[in-house]
C-alpha cells in the first residue's frame, strides 16, 4: 500500500482530482489517500492557504496528487504552488508535451519535455516599491548549486528516457550574470554526457522555433520563469493545457499536478478536461514503481483519445462530452 497525499485545490481542482483518484483506484494500483487542504478553499477553511498539516503530510508521504490552487494576482497571499516547490526543494519540474493520436494540434507526432528549475530565479519572492508606488524592483537569483542540478538532472532524464538532444533556453545577452551563470553551468555539464548532443538558444528565439519548428527540439532545459511560459506554449503545440501534465520533482518529496491552473472561468460547469491530471497521476505511478497500473490507465486514456467523442470540449468542440462522462468512457476502458 502505498500512501499519497491528495490535494483537491481550486476552481476545477476538485472535480478534475476526483476523476484522477476513481481512475487510479480502478487499475488496480494499492493507494492509501490521505486528503489534505491547499489554495484559496484552505484559506477559508483553515485561514492559511498552505496548512502545516498539507506541508507534514507531503513529507510525511514523500509523494502528492495536487489540484490546481489559484493565486491572487498583483495583491493577496504568495502563491502555494511555488511555496510548496520551495519549501519541499522540489527542484525539477518536468512537463512532457505529447501530442496524442486523435487530439487535433498544430503539431501531431510532436514530443518534447521541458524542465524547469523550479525554486529559484525570478520566484525568489523578494520583490519592494520604491516611493508611493513609483518603482517596483524584483530581484532574481539564481546559485550555482541549484544551475548544476537542474542540468545534471535534464542530461539524466535526457539519457534515462533515451533522449537525444537537451537545449538550454537562456537570454545571457542581456541577463548577462543572472541567466549567464545557468548558461555557463549548462556548457560546463554537457561534456560529461557526450552520448546526448547539446546547443544552447537565447529564449525569444526559442520561442519562436518552437512556433514554427518544434521537431528540432527533444528536451529544453531552462529557468524557472522561463520554463513556466515555454510549457504553457509547448502545451498549445499539442492540444492545450487539457494534456500538459507535471511532475515536480526534489529528494525528499514528489508533487504531480497539471500544468494550467484553477481555471475558474469553466469551474462548476463539468466541462474541465480530466486529462491533465490523469497524465500526471500516470506519471505518480510510474515514479511508485506501479507500471503495469501506469500503462493501464494510459492504454485506456490513449484509446478514449483516439476515438476522439468522449472527450471534453477542449478537444472536441462539436460534440465533446463533460468532465463525468470522459471520465467513465476512461472506466470502461479499463474494464
Ligand atoms: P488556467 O490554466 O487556469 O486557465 C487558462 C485557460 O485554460 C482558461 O481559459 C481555462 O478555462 C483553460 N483551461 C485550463 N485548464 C483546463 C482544463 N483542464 N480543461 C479545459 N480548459 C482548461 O490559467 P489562469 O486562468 O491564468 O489561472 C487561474 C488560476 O490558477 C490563477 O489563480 C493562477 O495563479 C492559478 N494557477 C495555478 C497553477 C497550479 O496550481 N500549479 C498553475 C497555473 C495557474
Amino acid at each position: 500500500m502505498h500512501r499519497v497525499t491528495l490535494i483537491p485545490g481550486d476552481g476545477i481542482g476538485p472535480s478534475i482530482i476526483e476523476a484522477a483518484r476513481r481512475i487510479i483506484d480502478a487499475s488496480g494500483a494499492q493507494i492509501e489517500w490521505v486528503e489534505a487542504a491547499a489554495g484559496e478553499s484552505a484559506l477559508h477553511a483553515f485561514g492559511n492557504p498552505l496548512p502545516d498539516a498539507t506541508l507534514t503530510s507531503i513529507t510525511d508521504t514523500r509523494v502528492a496528487l495536487k489540484g490546481p490552487c489559484t493565486t491572487p494576482v498583483g495583491l493577496g497571499f504568495r502563491s502555494v504552488n511555488v511555496a510548496l516547490r520551495q519549501e519541499l526543494d522540489l527542484y525539477a519540474n518536468v512537463r512532457p508535451a505529447l501530442a496524442f493520436a486523435g487530439v487535433p494540434c498544430l503539431y501531431p507526432g510532436l514530443d518534447l519535455v521541458v524542465i524547469r528549475e523550479n525554486t529559484e530565479g525570478l520566484y525568489s519572492n523578494m520583490e519592494h516599491w520604491i516611493g508611493n508606488r513609483e518603482a517596483a524592483i524584483g530581484i532574481g537569483v539564481n546559485t550555482r548549486s541549484s544551475m548544476e542540478r537542474i542540468c545534471k538532472f535534464a542530461f539524466e532524464y535526457a539519457r534515462s528516457h533515451s533522449r537525444k538532444k537537451v537545449t538550454a533556453v537562456h537570454k545571457a545577452n542581456i541577463l548577462k550574470k543572472l541567466s549567464g551563470l545557468f548558461l555557463e553551468v549548462a556548457q560546463l555539464t554537457a561534456p560529461q554526457y557526450p552520448d546526448i548532443l547539446f546547443e544552447d538558444r537565447i529564449i525569444d528565439a526559442t520561442a519562436m522555433q518552437l512556433v514554427r519548428a518544434p521537431f528540432q527540439f527533444d528536451i529544453i532545459v531552462t529557468t524557472n520563469l522561463f520554463g513556466d511560459i515555454l510549457s504553457d506554449l509547448t502545451a498549445g503545440l499539442v492540444g492545450g493545457l487539457g494534456l500538459a501534465p507535471g511532475a515536480n520533482l526534489g529528494e525528499r518529496a514528489a508533487i504531480f499536478e497539471a500544468v494550467h491552473g484553477s481555471a475558474p472561468d469553466i469551474a462548476g460547469k463539468d466541462i474541465a478536461n480530466p486529462g491533465a491530471v490523469i497524465l500526471a497521476g500516470i506519471m505518480m505511478l510510474r515514479h511508485l514503481g506501479l507500471l503495469a497500473e501506469a500503462d493501464r490507465i494510459e492504454t485506456a486514456f490513449r484509446n478514449v483519445l483516439r476515438e476522439g467523442t468522449s472527450v471534453t470540449r477542449d478537444l472536441n468542440a462539436e460534440t465533446g462530452v463533460g468532465t463525468q462522462a470522459m471520465t467513465e468512457a476512461i472506466l470502461a476502458k479499463m474494464g
